[in-house]
């Protein structure tokens, strides 16, 4: 016969397998908790993640077999090369980032045109084949401008207007060279993008006051505010308002005028809202 001891003994022999099978599976049970947890409660995404983490082992083991990673430099995606997954087209697109494009790189065949308004902006970009050049019912209006604004004795200059997307590219790339990408997106358009390419943004100034040319500061010299003032009774409307960098995707540029005829200007000046807005763009 047993003794109780025995009996105890052999019954702890039985129990131990289920505590460490229980332990394993509490220890894994954790794992996903803290795992799912980490990523936002999502499960989805905690797929995903694992998915990528995986995914980076695989490239690791790769690189140790001898093809070298440093080889290949991470390029941006050649047009051509359209991606399965389609991004999903955000509708709300905070431009308070540094850069506020929507992430399609790709270029439209025709540009976006809306109430006969053509529309560059980060969010549509023109065809690298629109070049229209300088528009002459915009000159035309800029000079009527000037001829009034001499009377209050502001000599205007428009220091630059029409911009090809060969110009634009060069000029966007010297930017990226000098400041990096996040800060020249902030002040400048990548080729495609800019409103200047549309031949209707006109960069005003005061003649001999280069020190304000593409500054803040011309806002605050008289000139400035005469041009702010005024400007939509010629059709050109402040197209980066001060404070608005989140709607327009730019800094206050208080010298970049958009040609948009004197009916539409007088109608956004009245609104004291951003082309976006006015547009429901
Ligand atoms: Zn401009």
């Amino acid at each position: 016969m047993q003794s109780r001891y025995n009996y105890l003994q052999g019954k702890k022999k039985k129990k131990w397998p289920y505590i460490v099978s229980g332990t394993i599976a509490g220890i894994f049970i954790g794992v996903i908790v803290v795992w799912v947890g980490m990523n936002d409660w999502n499960i989805d995404k905690s797929i995903e993640e694992l998915r990528n983490l995986t995914e980076v082992k695989q490239t690791v083991e790769v690189g140790k077999t001898g093809e070298s990673i440093v080889e290949k430099p991470i390029v941006e995606e050649p047009v051509q090369e359209i991606p399965v997954k389609e991004v999903p087209v955000v509708e709300e697109v905070d431009m308070s980032g540094a850069n506020g494009y929507i992430g399609h790189e790709i270029l439209p065949e025709e540009p976006t045109v809306k109430e006969d308004i053509v529309i560059a902006s980060k969010k549509y970009p023109l065809p690298s084949t629109y070049a229209p050049g300088e528009s002459k019912e915009a000159r035309a209006a800029f000079q009527e401008m000037t001829a009034e604004a001499t009377l209050s004795g502001y000599e205007l200059v428009a220091f630059s207007t029409y911009r090809s997307f060969d110009y634009q590219t060069q000029l966007y790339d010297r930017y990226v060279t000098n400041d990096g990408q996040e800060a020249a997106d902030r002040y400048s358009a990548r080729p495609g993008y800019s409103e200047h390419q549309t031949g209707l943004a006109f960069d005003i100034g005061e003649q001999h006051f280069e020190q304000h040319f593409a500054r803040e500061s011309f806002g605050e010299t008289e000139a400035g505010k005469w041009v702010a003032a005024n400007a939509h009774r010629y059709g050109f409307i402040m197209r980066y308002p001060n404070g608005a960098e989140k709607i327009t995707g730019y800094m206050y540029e208080p010298w970049h005028f958009r040609y948009v005829g004197e009916e539409l200007a007088l109608k956004v000046y009245e609104a004291n809202v951003t082309l976006e807005e006015f547009l429901d763009l």
